[in-house]
């Protein structure tokens, strides 16, 4: 007689771990025909090496069940591990204090690249200031802290998991740059379930918990990809890392305009200064280096541009719409020398002068 197992469900993966690990541990259970994926909250009480070790004892559990080809177990941050938990609220009922950002240790600026609006080019625009910032001479880490999304991995064709050495992830290098992403511990399924705190914890763990540079060896730039949009997890990201800058990308739409607006206000709020803005698929780009726009023209009231000469923001670039930015960012590397990489050394090299790295 033939035996059916039965198909795969929350409850099965959660008794499949209970020998291992808490159920009030395990969060974010995503199941598909051949993988499934969790997050599991680290325990405060157990190194991270013992911790690790429970999070390979539950890949082998989940494995065990002979049913699916991949188990993939990002380890978070557990609550009240980080300092910002710790905080006492203030007395009385005065809204509780933001948190006082934290300078991350042997690296000597992390910049953010943010956008109000998602698909924009965000990512693209990290995997590839990154590598110029490289490629201009310096010591250059690239953290993706697009946790709903996470593209860098893919973009920057990370397929491995970072090795953990001494409690510390070690970014392996990619294209000349130290890359950590969210996607190489989980892989491009994160379950949809993983949002706010979870999510800013996990992104300060791959900032605060990983080697980026040492005491003698400082890194030089930390860029950092914040999730698009201007939400709690954002600010929440902002409020806690010590930022030199932050540089903005939007498409010249009107729509993504107002959400740049919006992500300005923020960073202003915070004390980020906003170190430019580069202005994504401004065009076509013609044989004679012209641009012709098809989402606006440049500089026009309502466009990125206009905003930035309004607002005294520096202009750091515009780039064209150009099947050389995807097809790169698919094939997993970024752009080849002389296909747009002129632009983006000119933009490193302005970011290189505000950050004062010459
Ligand atoms: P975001 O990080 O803002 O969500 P991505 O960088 O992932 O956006 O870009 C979204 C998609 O658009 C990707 O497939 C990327 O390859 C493509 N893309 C981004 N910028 C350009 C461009 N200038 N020309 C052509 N394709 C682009």
């Amino acid at each position: 007689m033939k035996l059916f197992k039965k198909p795969l469900s929350q409850q099965i993966v959660e008794q499949a771990l209970a020998p291992v690990v808490s159920t009030s541990r395990i969060h974010g259970i995503s199941i598909t025909k051949n993988q499934v994926s969790l997050i599991l909250e680290a325990d405060t009480a157990l190194s991270q090496e013992e911790n690790e070790t429970q999070r390979r004892q539950c890949i082998n559990h989940l494995l065990n069940l002979g049913q699916i080809k991949e188990a993939k177990i990002a380890l978070t941050a557990a609550k009240g591990s980080l300092p910002q938990d710790k905080q006492t609220p203030p007395a009385g009922k005065t809204a509780p204090k933001p948190p006082t950002p934290r300078h991350v240790p042997h690296i000597r600026h992390v910049i953010a690249v943010g956008s109000g609006k998602g698909g924009v080019g965000k990512s693209t625009v990290s995997v590839n200031l990154a590598t110029a910032l490289a490629r201009s001479g310096l010591s250059v880490g690239l953290a993706d802290g697009d946790i709903l999304g996470p593209s860098l991995a893919r973009m920057m064709g990370i397929t491995q998991e970072p090795e953990v050495e001494n409690q510390q992830m070690i970014p392996p290098s990619h294209h000349g740059v130290k890359c950590l992403s969210m996607g190489a511990i989980l892989g491009e399924n994160v379950p949809v379930v993983w949002r706010g705190p979870m999510v800013t914890k996990a992104l300060q763990q791959l900032v605060f918990g990983a080697k980026w540079g040492s005491e003698t060896q400082p890194l030089d730039v930390l860029v950092l990809d914040l999730p698009p949009g201007t939400g709690d997890i954002q600010l929440t990201m902002v409020q806690n890392i010590t930022l030199s800058g932050v540089v903005l990308v939007s498409t010249p739409q009107q729509v993504a305009l107002m959400d740049v607006k919006k992500a300005h206000t923020m960073f202003n709020k915070v004390e980020v200064p906003v170190l430019g803005i580069v202005e994504n698929m401004a065009g076509i780009q013609q044989a004679d280096g012209s641009l012709q726009p098809v989402f606006g023209a440049s500089g026009k009231e309502g466009n990125i541009a206009h905003y930035a000469a309004e607002t005294h923001i520096p202009f750091l670039g515009s780039l064209p719409l150009d099947g050389a930015l995807s097809t790169a960012g698919d094939a997993g590397s970024p752009l080849k020398e002389g296909q747009l990489t002129d632009i983006f050394d000119d933009i490193a090299l302005e970011i290189r002068q505000k950050l004062a790295l010459n």
